[in-house]
């Protein structure tokens, strides 16, 4: 499977501060990836590195086979919509559609505003003058007019109210779902991209903490229920690693990665969200899931 975004040993410092350190990962094509972690955690550095904004300072980022900040030409190949939406707010939509043409050689003008006339975007208002929400689609349908074989967004919907959070990621699947287009947009929130997402990269403290395809990472993990147990007790067979635990007087409730089937009858087994799953690991700075060799002998990256 072809790679679109290959990092290795991967920082960027500013002063004696790592934003972003020791990133090592791999973006097969056609995924949409979730880059998830707390403020500050290195999420608008990587994407910065990948698109050319920003040079390493240490190992070395590849997308679609090339050096970001060495190509331009890669630029045509991507697409990049930067926090808060950036666009020019004294520009109507048909400007920018304009200026899309101008600067772009393989730009589709149609496809942006019959898009945008679906979304009902008015086209003689300045875009400075539209709601976040409509700000927000604008800068997706330029960044989808390039046609871009991988789109990056930081933040997409961070200022969006719940509705319009929604509408943006649906828009979003439904313009990239039939070019395969890949997709990586970070957020601090997770919930919002469990249903749009099917990778995932963790980044806690400038470093790449959870890394895989949220399938195999979902299948991986459970939350077991069953008698409280003592601090020293041995884990139930099956379990790889207990990432978090809370007790109640006469219960435990394990978050647990597994290596097995869980069989103990003492123990009650359900499945767990992404985001369930996102947030032990972000309690947890000193766990993580990374590909490799691994217990289980998976490969995450696949
Ligand atoms: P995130 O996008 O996850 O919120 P960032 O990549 O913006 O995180 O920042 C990572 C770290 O790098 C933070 O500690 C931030 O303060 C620091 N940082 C980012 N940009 C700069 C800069 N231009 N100068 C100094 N420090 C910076």
């Amino acid at each position: 499977m072809s790679t679109v975004l290959e990092t290795t040993g991967l920082g960027k410092r500013y002063g004696g501060t790592w934003a972003l350190r020791d990133c090592t990962l791999r973006l097969p094509a056609g995924r949409v990836a979730a880059l998830v972690g707390p403020n500050g955690a290195g999420k608008t550095t990587l994407l910065h590195l990948a698109v050319g904004l920003l040079r390493p300072d240490a190992g070395t980022v590849q997308v679609l086979g090339r050096t970001p900040a060495a190509d331009s030409g890669l630029l045509t190949r991507i697409g990049f919509v930067a926090q808060d939406s950036p666009l020019y707010p004294d520009f109507t939509v048909p400007d920018l559609l304009k200026m899309g043409q101008k600067l772009n050689q393989r730009w589709d003008s149609e496809f942006a505003s019959a898009r945008l006339e679906r979304l009902r975007i008015p086209f003689d208002r300045k875009v400075g003058k539209l709601s976040g929400g409509q700000r927000a689609q604008v800068a997706l349908a330029l960044a989808l007019a390039k046609r871009p074989e991988f789109l990056l967004l930081d933040e997409p919907v961070a200022s969006l109210d719940p509705l319009a959070r929604r509408e943006f990621l649906q828009a979003l699947m439904g313009g990239v779902a039939d070019d395969g287009t890949t997709v990586l947009l970070s957020s601090h929130l997770v919930a919002d991209l469990e249903r749009v997402c099917d990778y995932l990269i963790v980044l806690q403290e400038s470093r790449v903490q959870v890394l895989g395809s949220v399938d195999d990472l979902l299948a991986e993990h459970q939350v077991l229920i069953g008698p409280r147990r003592a601090a020293a007790q041995a884990s139930p067979a099956g379990v790889a690693s207990v990432i978090r635990e809370s007790h109640t007087d006469k219960q435990s409730t394990l978050l647990v990665r597994t290596n097995g089937p869980i069989l103990d009858p003492a123990w009650t087994t359900r499945d767990l969200s992404l985001e369930d799953l996102v947030l032990a690991y972000l309690a947890d700075p000193s766990a993580g899931v990374l590909p490799g060799p691994s217990p289980l002998g998976m490969d995450l990256t696949s």
